[in-house]
């Protein structure tokens, strides 16, 4: 077989990998909030609870053959499903493109927590601590491993690193919060968010906060407005803020840091602040 089908054959398998990574995705945000097993038992039917066979759990394409209802019981079935499974496909063949492939699983490992993470934030309000603080910890040895994440050459200044980034994260959006609640006398975020960019940061870098926040701010309060123009005056109607910083993160990684890189090399002396001596200027990942 020649170099070039094997690479297709690889392209496609990150696609398929990914869609099946995303069904099983699918059944953790279901299980972990209400404290069930995300192994046994095997897919059954939320609603009758009938085993699923596997010729109609396969992902994207029985949602699509079984037009959105449970073969079982006729039961509609949700088009997130089928949505979570396309674009963690998607996700997976775009990282396997675009980064080395030992930066793309680790993405993809990071991709799927973060995931999982802002779909149970939008259902239930709430980030678990095993996907914030479990985060933190998946980032420092993912930087322990693979320094180059950021920017270092020694697992040691890698692990440094992930750990200054993580605190980093965490005290912009603690600084934010308590802002926030100074000016408008709510609450305007939780801790679990705080601990979310922390975990985020661990992995992508202290730098990345200036791309997160105000793009995070922005996506929120547009999509905010847009919430209360569709249902009138729904003043009170609360949206979780994670799901943002993870889309804003997921941005990041496919042009987002490109993007910052190049403007705060720009910003010439605001950039010299970031570049303590410690940091090898070479080494600042060139995503
Ligand atoms: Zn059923």
């Amino acid at each position: 077989m020649d170099v070039s089908s094997t690479h297709l054959i690889l392209d496609v398998f990150a696609f398929i990998f990914g869609a099946c990574v995303g069904s099983f995705l699918n059944v953790c945000v279901y299980r972990i909030p209400l404290n069930r097993s995300i192994v046994s038992p095997p897919s059954h039917c939320a609603a009758c609870g009938a085993p699923i066979p596997w010729y109609n759990n396969l992902p994207i394409i029985s949602w699509l053959v079984l037009r959105g209802r449970a073969a079982c019981c006729g039961t509609r079935i949700d088009a997130r499903y089928c949505m979570v499974e396309a674009g963690m496909g998607f996700l997976f063949f775009a990282l396997w493109l675009k980064y080395p492939p030992l930066e793309a699983v680790i993405y993809a490992i990071m991709i799927s927590g973060l995931t999982v993470a802002c779909l149970i934030d939008l259902d239930h309000y709430i980030i678990p601590d095993r996907f914030t603080l479990g985060g933190c910890i998946a980032g420092f040895i993912a930087c322990s491993i693979d320094p180059a994440l950021m920017g270092q050459k020694t697992a040691l200044l890698g692990f440094s690193w992930s750990l200054a980034s993580a605190m980093m994260g965490g005290m912009t959006l603690l600084a934010v919060a308590w802002l926030g609640t100074l000016l408008f006398k709510k609450e305007a975020m939780g801790m679990g968010d705080v601990k979310f960019l922390a975990g985020i940061c661990s992995f992508l870098g202290g730098t990345s906060i200036t791309w997160i926040l105000p793009l995070s701010s922005l996506i929120g309060s547009i999509l905010g407005l847009a919430l209360i123009f569709w249902q009138r005056g729904a003043w009170g109607t609360r949206i979780p803020y994670g799901p943002f910083l993870g889309l804003a993160a997921i941005l990041w990684l496919f042009g987002g840091s490109d993007f910052m890189y190049g403007y705060w090399e720009h910003v010439g002396h605001v950039w010299n602040v970031w570049n303590s001596p410690m940091v090898d200027e070479h080494l600042i990942p060139k995503h």
